[in-house]
């Protein structure tokens, strides 16, 4: 979707959650390997993801970033996602596609095309909701295991994002 479309549709979709999370992710796919909400519909479809009725879309995201930076929409904002468990009903979930290197390693493999663009799409999603309290890595959701209010990189159950994206948005915040 072009920019201009894109911010008009995150500025006048009906979204009747309270938003209090937007949620980064990575396909966790390596370099060359297409992941459009396209591909992603098959995968989730095939992991037995519901067809959603306003999108018609089975892919878990509202968004999804691909490697030349094009922002493509998923579920529509109203759509509860399907993304990290527990959190879904109060949250956005955004995938870039990577997150793997050519050896099948975790890594942060974003272009600088998709860097531009998630600070985009975020910082809009931010200005919309702000009722946003936090902006995050799918890994900084895994329990608090030590309990010091800090989701520390042992107590992750997933590599996902491969980055950190707590002090990279935190300035988005209201
Ligand atoms: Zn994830």
């Amino acid at each position: 979707m072009e920019r201009k479309e894109l911010e008009a549709y995150i500025k006048t979709q009906p979204c009747n959650r309270n938003i209090k999370y937007i949620i980064v992710h990575c396909s966790a796919t390596r370099p060359g390997v297409v992941a459009d909400v396209e591909a992603i519909d098959k995968w989730h479809k095939a992991r037995g993801f519901s067809r959603q009725s306003e999108s018609g879309h089975y892919c878990g995201y509202h968004f999804v970033v691909a490697q030349n930076g094009t922002i493509e929409v998923g579920r529509t904002l109203n759509e509860v996602g399907a993304h990290v468990q527990g959190w879904n009903s109060n949250s956005i979930g955004i995938c870039y596609a990577g997150g793997l290197n050519a050896q099948g390693k975790d890594e942060d493999t974003r272009t600088p095309a998709q860097k531009e663009s998630l600070l985009w799409l975020i910082s809009q999603l931010a200005k919309r909701f702000t009722s946003v309290q936090k902006i995050a890595g799918h890994r900084d959701f895994s329990p608090d295991k030590n309990g010091n209010g800090v989701i520390e990189p042992y107590e992750y159950l997933k590599a996902c994002p491969c980055f950190n994206a707590i002090p990279e948005y935190k300035h988005l915040i209201k």
